[in-house]
């Protein structure tokens, strides 16, 4: 069994992608070109954002949104404590502090009163300026934007969303990746909508920010990539991964982010009141990046993972760590107070999901992780 089974998602589909990729091969183009800029506009039309920048994967896309606020130095930018190592690697990188915000035990999403607390504790004990937050969209479900945007307003700061986790998610009919004053995905293989390598893109409705994208995309170009009017990078979707995501983009819509969203349903149907399942808040849709469950106090997950592992059902842990514990984050992990992100670290287990997976799979995958815990 598989975790995320992305070769049968390829051997379901592989006439259309292995026509995709020949066609790329056949026409000499191999960056840029009409696959990139149909791709662009086809994402930009699902998520119903005027601006869709591609470029080489969704820590360049979260870098470059940062890069394009110029934010630096003397700046501070909160992100949760629960997450992927990218979304505050993004903020160091520019040479800002990343501020780090525990999460609500429901969602596994940012809690917005930690965030108000965390930006009124950085106005008074610190001389850093509170310009962004980077919301993520954990595990496929949106965060909460009615609380995060009326903080942001309120503190006049911008909200980056991290929808690499998050793409076909939504809240009521609007779309992750439209949530932000900018939006950034991933299209890493295991990630909801993914190609066969590297790949990431930027959304917004700012047509001077998306003016400024393209330039620090390639290079902080000006008119062309030789005239250079600011240190940008190189950061580029190769075209054969853009005609590879016009075919999943087509089988994400059509098929599999319903079909994730059933075997979801089935897990929940078998392990609700059993173990600490994801629960999705009403109007929100989620597009299950992970299935992650939260194990009870007395429950030694190791032994819960071992015993998993001897039935051939492999789990994973995301995350182990909360970031302000990494050692790359010491000097900037002195305000954090992240008591639910500490217990999730210690509690969470990710169990095998993906669209191609049938019911007898999920039964097997719960019934198992029951008798699991009994022991
Ligand atoms: C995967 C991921 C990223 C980074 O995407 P890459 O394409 O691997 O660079 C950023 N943020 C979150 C939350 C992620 O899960």
């Amino acid at each position: 069994m598989e975790f995320r089974d992305l070769k049968q998602q390829y051997l379901s589909n592989k006439d259309a992608i292995d026509k995709a990729v020949t066609e790329v091969m056949k026409s000499g183009t191999y960056i840029g070109g009409k696959w990139v800029t149909q791709l662009e506009q086809r994402l930009a039309d699902y998520t119903d954002v005027q601006y869709c920048i591609s470029c080489a994967n969704g820590t360049d896309a979260l870098q470059l949104a940062l890069m394009a606020w110029e934010i630096g130095p003397k700046d501070a930018v909160f992100v949760p404590d629960f997450t992927f190592f990218s979304t505050a690697e993004a903020v160091a990188q520019c040479g800002a502090t990343p501020i780090f915000v525990d999460v609500n035990e429901k969602t596994f999403n940012m809690n917005y009163k930690s965030l108000e607390y965390a930006i009124e504790q950085v106005q008074k004990n610190s001389e850093l300026i509170p310009k962004a937050i980077i919301a993520v969209d954990l595990f496929g479900l949106p965060a909460e934007y009615e609380y995060i945007k009326k903080i942001a307003c309120r503190y006049g700061m911008k909200v980056l969303e991290d929808a690499a986790q998050g793409f076909g998610g939504r809240i009521e009919e609007k779309k992750a990746g439209s949530f932000g004053d900018i939006a950034t995905t991933s299209f890493f293989p295991a990630k909801p909508l993914g190609c066969y390598g590297d790949g990431g893109a930027i959304f917004t409705n700012d047509e001077m920010i998306k003016e400024r994208l393209c330039s620090l995309k390639v290079h902080g170009k000006g008119v062309d990539k030789y005239d250079n009017v600011r240190i940008g990078m190189n950061s580029r979707l190769d075209t054969i991964q853009a005609a590879i995501l016009l075919e999943k983009l087509r089988i994400f819509k059509e098929y599999e982010l319903m079909k994730v969203n059933e075997a979801a349903g089935w897990y929940y149907d078998i392990l609700k009141g059993k173990v600490k399942v994801p629960e999705v808040p009403q109007g929100y849709y989620s597009s299950w990046a992970q299935y992650t469950v939260v194990l009870g106090e007395q429950v030694s997950r190791d032994a819960v993972q071992d015993y998993l592992g001897q039935k051939g059902i492999p789990t994973m842990i995301y995350y182990k760590k909360p970031l302000h514990r990494q050692k790359a984050f010491e000097a900037c992990a002195q305000i954090c107070d992240c008591p639910v992100t500490e217990m999730l670290c210690e509690k969470v287990l990710s169990l095998p999901i993906h669209p191609y997976m049938d019911y007898d799979m999920v039964e097997l995958i719960a019934d198992s992780l029951q008798r699991a815990m009994k022991r």
